[in-house]
């Protein structure tokens, strides 16, 4: 059976970026070292946007899910370079955040 193209199709194609899993699972590690910054939703949002633009994604189709923690486990250097750019992201976040410090 072919499956024509139509609308909905992609409703149900859905893909991951491994970098961005990665990343909200090391979030509260991360910003453990980093006791007097500030974690708001605003500021959390910014550190995560500023840490994804400067890491290289890496999509998964979802459906294979064990391709999370092939990339997760082997590829120590994803880890590392998502916690330098996370860590970058703080600090930056921390210096300029988008709204006044009380
Ligand atoms: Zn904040």
């Amino acid at each position: 059976m072919t499956i024509q193209f139509d609308k909905d199709t992609l409703k149900d194609v859905h893909v991951t970026n491994v970098v961005e899993r990665l990343i909200d699972e090391e979030f509260p590690t991360v910003m453990k070292k980093f006791p007097d910054a500030c974690c708001c939703s605003q500021c959390l949002s910014d550190i995560k946007a500023l840490a994804l633009n400067g890491l290289k994604p890496r999509y998964v189709s979802t459906d294979r899910g064990d391709l999370f923690e092939r990339v997760h486990i082997s590829d120590m250097m994803v880890k590392v370079e998502a916690l330098r750019a996370m860590t970058e992201a703080v600090e930056k976040v921390s210096r300029n955040p988008r709204h006044a410090l009380d």
